[in-house]
Formats: structure tokens, sequence, C-alpha cells
């Protein structure tokens, strides 16, 4: 899935940081800062294939609503953006990279009212890690637990320490994924969107305010209608969810995968179902034209 990086004088990764391009390891942000200090800060996931920008656009339109949510100020134009983020890929190659961009409120001394100061920018692109052909064949296990976190899910920022400790319940449990419940109802995954399937059709929770409008999620809704799979956007109770044909979790990173064991017991038959299979196509398909520099 991943190309070998072709020019040994590209490196794999790279950030930017204070206007400059240096080595992840290297790039230096102050310890007053309000990313770090608060974790008051947005941030992106955008994947790059044979060195094109996927969906860059709406990334872009979401890291705007972000940066409006948290009133945090967008430094950049949505053109200084792509160039910035263009540059940052082409200077690793045309390997497929994960690009990752955060915007921090800026640095000053620790106080939680907002102060009026530059924002911070730093981002980095790193090779894509692929999916392996095992887990595609046998899918993913994951379990069900209480969504603990608060009521701005819709805004991608960087305090998940919640989301973190999601998918840790997860992986203590031997599991790939985390999916959350609030009030009974399915909200999101701790890093992934989440779809089932009953009787064909494609069903995802509505885009509110209890869960990140993923792109890749908006996507798969688009490429299923294309496939002739129907699709909605509704509420799922824990019932539906644990009586599903299928699971599916998508995002940006991952495309969509399926889920074939839900807290240790079978999803469907066990295996990657066919509207799964339908979609994984459809988007890898969709990837292969981004590749070849033919939809952006
Ligand atoms: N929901 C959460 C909580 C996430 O962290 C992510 C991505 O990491 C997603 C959904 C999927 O979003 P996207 O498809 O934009 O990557």
């Amino acid at each position: 899935m991943n190309r070998p990086n072709p020019s040994h004088e590209q490196p794999l990764e790279l950030a930017w940081v204070g206007g400059e391009f240096v080595a992840p390891a290297a790039a230096k942000i102050s310890a007053l800062d309000r990313g770090f200090i608060f974790g008051d800060a947005v941030y992106e996931v955008i994947p790059a294939y044979g060195g094109n920008l996927f969906l860059l656009e709406p990334h872009l339109q979401r890291l705007e609503h972000s940066l409006e949510i948290t009133r945090i100020r967008n430094p950049f134009s949505h053109t200084e953006w792509r160039n910035l983020l263009a540059d940052l890929v082409a200077r690793c190659g045309d390997h497929d990279q994960s690009v990752y961009l955060q915007v921090t409120r800026g640095v000053a001394p620790r106080d939680h009212a907002f102060p009026d100061i530059e924002p911070t920018v730093f981002c980095m692109s790193r090779p894509m890690v692929g999916v392996s052909t095992e887990l595609l064949q046998q899918g993913l296990a994951a379990i069900t637990t209480e969504d603990i976190r608060w009521n701005y899910c819709h805004a991608k920022t960087t305090s998940l320490i919640a989301n973190v400790m999601l998918r840790q319940q997860a992986v203590d449990a031997s599991a790939d994924e985390a999916l959350l419940l609030r009030d009974g109802q399915l909200t999101e995954g701790a890093a992934s969107n989440v779809f089932i399937v009953v009787n064909g059709q494609l069903l995802t929770p509505p885009a509110g305010e209890q869960l990140l409008h993923g792109i890749t999620r908006e996507r798969i809704l688009e490429l299923a209608s294309k496939e002739g799979i129907p699709v909605a956007e509704q509420q799922i109770s824990e019932q539906q969810l644990r009586e599903a044909d299928e699971i599916c979790i998508s995002s940006s990173t991952k495309a969509i995968l399926p889920v074939t064991r839900l807290d240790g017991t079978a999803v469907g038959t066990g295996s990657p179902g066919p509207v799964w299979k339908a979609m994984w196509r459809a988007y890898q398909m969709e990837i292969e034209q981004v590749r070849r520099g033919a939809v952006g």
C-alpha cells in the first residue's frame, strides 16, 4: 500500500514550525504554549496518496470550524494552508503520507482566560501506516463503553485525554477500538466514526455535537449512494448495534474497516461483510485516482 520514498535526499518525515522545516524530533515549542499547558489547540490529520493531499478542502473547512468554535484565530488563508501543506508533502516525496497539523492559541503566562497572542502552528508529515491484509481478512475487535467525553465532540481539539483513555480501555480488553454509547445511543469510536449495516442499508449516527464530523464518514456516505447502497443518518441504539449485520469504522488514515467482534461476540457472520467489501473497494479505487493525480 505504501510506496517507498524514491529519493534518498528527501526526508521520510518532516515538520514545519516557526516558519522552518525541521526533522520532527528536532521541532521545538515553548513549554508555556497553551497547547501543552491546557490542550488549548485544534488539529487535523490529512492523508496524501502518491504525494497528493486527499480531500484537503473539507479538512481545511473543518479546521476553520474547529477554530471558530474554540475562538482561536486562523493564522492562514486557505491558499496559504494549501501552499504550506503541498510544500511539506512535496519535500517528503510521493509515498503515501499522513499529514498532521495543529494550531494552538499560542504562548502566554499560564492563565485560563484567552490572551491576545499569535497562534502557534505545527505541521508534520510522516509515512502512512498501511492496513495489513490479515486485518482486512479478519476484521477488528471492538468493545462498547460509556462515552465519557464533553459536549463539543464536533470540534477537533487536541484535548484528547478522554479519547486516549477510551482507546486504552479497548486495548486492555485485547480489542482495537472502543465504540461509544451516550444515553444508550451510539456516538462514534475513540478515534473513528461508526457505521452499521441492517438489511443492506448503511446507517450512521447523525452529525451533531456528540461526534466528530468525519471527512471519511462524509465521503463514504457519498460513495455508498453512488454504489447504490441505501444510506441513512439516524440514531443507533445499543441493541441495534449489537444486532447489526455488519459494523464498520472510518477514519482518514484507515479509510473504512470491518469490525467483526463486539464485546467478544461475533458481529453478523463473524467475517467482514459484503457492504464493507463494496465500500472498501470503492474507497480504494478513489485513493488510486488520487495517487494518479486524477482527483484531490
Ligand atoms: N472521530 C474521532 C473521535 C476521530 O478522532 C476521528 C479521526 O481520527 C474520526 C472520528 C474520523 O474522522 P476523519 O474521517 O475526518 O479522519
